[in-house]
């Protein structure tokens, strides 16, 4: 799909880059020449990814181990980058979600989420700005955010207030970066599995199923769809998207925007029957025109 020098030589860092949608992105990166770095709080886990996406790829990857919900330990993480060469692009990638009745949830509880989304994205993307701003050097943020920052979202409140507000920072400072030439975009997936979605959103097969029912390509995101529109995002030949929250869900969010989406649940039968339904009223209305 894309030319294999797509992002050759470009620094990249993605947060929680060692799991998921974040490993998926790291090995089509570097697999399109760029040296990318990832981090996240279990370094077991980031050396174990890194030596797989390596061998893999045959790229040169580095981790990190770092919890963005410290703001100085953000600064030492990037400080240390920094001393090999700037960054070039900067995936927000790194996050926290559960399901749960927002009434009976606790001030810990939504600071779990909310200190890594909210709090966590800006401290590394700040960490990042105020290196390149002064320097002039241009770069590309993309952040991982979620279909809720259009619509919110029950049950899962402190993610669809933090992500909305990763949303808002997208648009701010593509605006107030976009002339230093530092780009930012969101992308909002639908459902891709990874170990942190399914046991976390979909634990049960009765909420998997619900699940599936709700997008219209009746099938999860495949990570490498995710991870190749993360790459055509970075790149350069692209830079002239800017401020961009974009979805790759398969249509889901729409099918919860209409007012109808649920009638995708009505079998051929149940169509006849409706449309029989309809013709009625409509025989009965023409006669009592007539009359
Ligand atoms: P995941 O595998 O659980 O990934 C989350 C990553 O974030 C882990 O590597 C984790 O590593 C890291 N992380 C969590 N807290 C951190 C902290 N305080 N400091 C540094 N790293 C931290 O889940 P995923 O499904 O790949 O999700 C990745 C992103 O996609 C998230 O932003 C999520 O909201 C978004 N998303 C996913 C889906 C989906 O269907 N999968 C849909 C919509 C949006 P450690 O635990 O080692 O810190």
């Amino acid at each position: 799909m894309f030319r294999t020098d797509l992002l050759k030589d470009k620094r990249i860092l993605i947060t929680g880059g060692g799991t998921g949608l974040g490993k998926a992105m790291a090995k089509r990166f570097l697999e399109l020449g760029a040296v990318v770095y990832i981090c996240g709080r279990r370094e077991g886990v980031l050396r174990e990814a890194a030596m797989e996406l390596s061998s893999a790829t045959g790229g040169q990857v580095h981790f990190m181990a770092c919890d963005i919900r410290v703001a100085q330990a953000v600064d030492e993480m990037i400080e240390t980058i920094w001393r090999d060469g700037p960054l070039d692009g900067l995936v927000n990638n790194a996050a926290g979600n559960f399901i749960a009745q927002t009434e009976k949830m606790s001030p810990r509880g939504f600071d779990a989420i909310a200190n890594i989304v909210f709090h966590g994205s800006f401290y590394v993307t700040q960490a990042c700005g105020k290196r390149w701003v002064p320097a002039g050097h241009k770069a590309s943020v993309i952040s991982i955010v979620t279909s809720w920052v259009w619509t919110g979202s029950a049950f899962v409140v402190p993610s669809a207030m933090s992500k909305a507000g990763i949303a808002a920072m997208t648009q701010s400072l593509a605006v107030e970066w976009g002339p230093k030439g530092i780009r930012l975009n969101a992308i909002a997936p639908g459902p891709f599995p990874t170990e942190g979605m399914t046991k976390r959103l979909a634990p049960t097969p009765a909420l998997e199923k619900r699940m599936m029912d709700s997008i219209p390509m009746r099938r999860v995101g495949e990570l490498p769809e995710l991870a190749n529109f993360a790459a055509f995002l970075m790149a350069d030949e692209v830079s002239y998207i800017n401020g961009e929250v974009i979805a790759i869900d398969g249509g889901q969010w729409l099918n919860s925007a209409g007012g109808f989406g649920n009638l995708l649940e009505l079998s051929d039968n149940d169509w006849v029957e409706i449309r029989a339904a309809i013709e009625a009223t409509n025989a009965k209305d023409k006669s009592q025109r007539t009359v």
